[in-house]
């Protein structure tokens, strides 16, 4: 694409960070204003043990299994009662499922021995769960809690980095420059914007920074392509 035509490159990108920043984020809420989770889910607990089953597989592949799974084991103490081999053969195309299994039974017992069978709201108390990080408790209590929060995840690390939004080498200090570069009333929805255009325009292997709306903003194609993942 031909830089010259395009009326978004009239931005002089020696300006500031923070305009640079503030036009990013201004431009991917205009693009995805429907964005939200992908994963399906009714209830707090739904939504942990669908993010859980998320790691390493896709939300389209979860949510084949996530409707059935929930029908017959709706809760903690259902889930609770089922062997890793049992609750294995539901989750089995999730892929890891042995971990899973086990890490889905453990947090539910823990849920029902700690909390009342309820789902934390916290950090703290979600990262104390088996199978539950950082990405998962930011999630559930973002999406389920309506919380402030940001979840990294494959996407928002490369995505995020690579328009500049971040510069850091790991999960943990993306998601602090993250917190640190948008507005907090925005983290949720930017944690939506900055998947959907992962997914949609700007893949792990093959960006499309030809059809990008971003390009003339994007630290990757204006710096050589430093910062890929
Ligand atoms: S210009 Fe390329 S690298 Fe930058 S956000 Fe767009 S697709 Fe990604």
């Amino acid at each position: 694409m031909d830089k010259s035509k395009s009326s978004r490159n009239q931005i002089d990108y020696s300006s500031d960070k923070k305009t640079k920043i503030r036009e990013i984020l201004k431009l991917l809420e205009e693009e995805y204003t429907e964005a939200t989770t992908e994963l399906d889910y009714t209830n707090p607990f739904e939504l942990l043990v669908a993010t859980i089953l998320a790691a390493q597989c896709t939300d389209r592949q979860v949510n084949k299994v996530t409707p059935g799974l929930f029908r017959k084991y709706p809760g903690p103490a259902e889930m609770a009662a089922l062997t890793p081999e049992e609750l294995g053969k539901e989750i089995y195309s999730c892929g890891f499922y042995k971990t899973k299994s086990r890490n889905i039974i453990e947090t539910s017992r823990l849920l029902l021995a700690e909390y009342g069978g309820q789902v934390p709201e916290d950090m703290e108390s979600l990262t104390s769960l088996p199978g539950v990080g950082r990405k998962t408790a930011n999630v559930v209590m973002s999406n389920a809690f309506g919380k402030d929060a940001i979840a990294v995840d494959t996407h928002v690390f490369r995505v995020s980095n690579r328009l500049g939004l971040a510069a850091a080498e790991d999960v943990l200090n993306t998601e602090k420059q993250l917190m640190e570069n948008i507005p907090k009333n925005k983290w949720s929805e930017a944690h939506h914007w900055l998947i959907y255009h992962g997914r949609r325009v700007c893949k792990a292997r093959k960006p499309d920074c030809e059809n990008c709306f971003l390009q003339h903003l994007c630290r990757y194609q204006n710096e050589g392509q430093a910062s890929d993942d």
